[in-house]
């Protein structure tokens, strides 16, 4: 049974005393590691001298490069004959990082997969298509041995191969899908060249979209035409992968399992926390891994907590759709933005296609940027003055949202480069000065 109702609706204050334990526990694991082990005597940290929770700040942060200069072992709390698996974050952001799991760690990550899609409806009954990476990156295993544990069947049909994918689709009657938002976006079109629609001709019901930052309106791109409830899976391979945050039936905020993690919210230049509801980066600690515990993991991925309790009874804090991280934050002509705020804005745009390109080139000295956008093939038909005017509204709209003009070029479908895996959305060109 999935639904674990004694902790998920625990009462705040039963909570608040189980992680207390649990962070006490997880102190005292870390500490057999070389780095947590040389750190907390130096800085003179001990399980007896976590008295509240408040006294996790004591505890240094640590971050990617923490874990880049401990490489690989530094972290390691077992012997390595206790570890059975390793996973590595993507690296999309220089050296990627390793990260071990004991047996238990394996066991209990399943679990939270296992709950987390449990509360969005999937059952023993359900096929389950696992259209992510297998491989070092957790989105492939981390969700199968999830679905596994909760007796449902799992294809794995891994990622890539649009036409394969709906092939077995069709052929397995597949009710649940895990897979890319950039890439559901991609498959749309896939389904219209091979004439399924998957609302008439297919089964699905719940798709399960994560390991990228994405948009409310993506979202509901995805659940109009694959006819199903897209839910946000959020994780990080540091702490696991996928099942550290995930929406419930609600689809308002994801819930942090408080029982496995505890989350702060802090402002990245004075890592001070910051109050619900404004904006900061999330911090994660592990309450219940063995092989490599890490506390106060500085994610880098932006997020504000929601101050209220959820309508669905879950106790468990929930945390907002992730803006980005804030190494993604571009600074063009001197102005701050994600690329999110394109994707919302091109998103909500009915002519826009499923891919679009962010290029930044330096021309005479200034930055200059492009929005290259997949529009409806229709669209080239016509006379060009559609074209122009659709362009026209794009440029506004974008600077309404950035505050900066950027050049928008309009492109048939297929045209851009598309990735299996999570989406690159930014070219850089510019100059580097100094
Ligand atoms: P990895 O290095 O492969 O473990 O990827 C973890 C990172 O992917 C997170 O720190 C986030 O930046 C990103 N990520 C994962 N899930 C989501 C999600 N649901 N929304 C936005 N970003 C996500
Ligand atoms: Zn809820």
């Amino acid at each position: 049974m999935f639904w674990d109702k004694d902790t998920e609706t625990l009462d705040r204050n039963s909570l608040h005393n189980l992680q207390l334990q649990l962070l006490r526990k997880s102190v005292e694991q870390a500490g057999k590691s070389p780095c947590y082990g040389k750190m907390f005597r130096s800085e003179g940290i001990s399980p007896e001298k976590i008295k509240s929770l408040d006294d996790i700040r004591r505890i240094p942060f640590i971050t990617k490069d923490t874990l880049r200069e401990n490489y690989p072992y530094g972290f390691l709390a077992v012997p390595k004959e206790k570890i059975v698996r390793m996973h590595s974050s993507s690296g999309t952001t220089g050296r990627a990082t390793v990260i071990f799991h004991t047996a238990q760690d394996i066991n209990e990550w399943a679990g939270l997969v296992a709950r987390c899609m449990y509360m969005a409806g999937v059952r023993e009954h359900d096929i389950f298509q696992n259209m992510m990476g297998y491989g070092l990156f957790t989105g492939g295993l981390g969700f199968h041995y999830g679905a596994e544990k909760l007796g449902a069947m799992v294809i794995p049909s891994g990622a890539g191969n649009s036409r394969r994918q709906i092939m077995l689709m069709q052929e397995f009657d597949t009710t649940v899908i895990h897979i890319i938002p950039s890439y559901a976006l991609h498959l749309i079109e896939t389904f219209r060249e091979v004439g399924v629609d998957p609302r008439k001709d297919l089964k699905l019901k719940i798709a399960f979209i994560g390991a990228e930052p994405h948009t409310e309106e993506t979202r509901l791109r995805i659940e109009a035409a694959y006819g199903v409830k897209a839910y946000n899976s959020y994780g990080l391979s540091e702490m696991n992968g996928p099942g550290v945050a995930f929406e419930c039936q609600q689809q308002s905020g994801l819930h942090v399992w408080e029982d496995s993690y505890i989350v702060e919210v802090v402002d990245p230049k004075t890592l001070e926390p910051v109050q619900d509801g404004q904006e900061g980066e999330a911090v994660f600690t592990s309450l219940k891994r063995e092989g490599m515990p890490l506390l106060r993991y500085r994610t880098r991925d932006i997020v504000y907590r929601y101050p209220d309790p959820c309508p669905c009874g879950r106790t468990h804090r929930r945390i907002s759709r992730i803006k980005g991280r804030t190494d993604d934050m571009l600074i063009v002509k001197g102005v701050n933005m994600f690329p999110i705020q394109i994707e919302k804005t091109l998103m909500a745009i009915p002519e826009v296609g499923t891919n679009f390109l962010i290029l930044l080139d330096t021309v005479d000295d200034n930055d200059f940027m492009t929005v290259r956008v997949e529009v409806s093939a229709e669209m080239f038909r016509g006379d060009m003055k559609g074209l122009e005017k659709l362009r026209k509204m794009m440029a506004d709209e974008l600077r309404s949202e950035l505050l900066v003009t950027p050049r928008v070029e309009l492109v048939e479908p297929d045209t851009l480069p598309k990735t299996e895996g999570k989406a690159v959305r930014v070219i850089d060109n510019r100059k580097q000065w100094g």
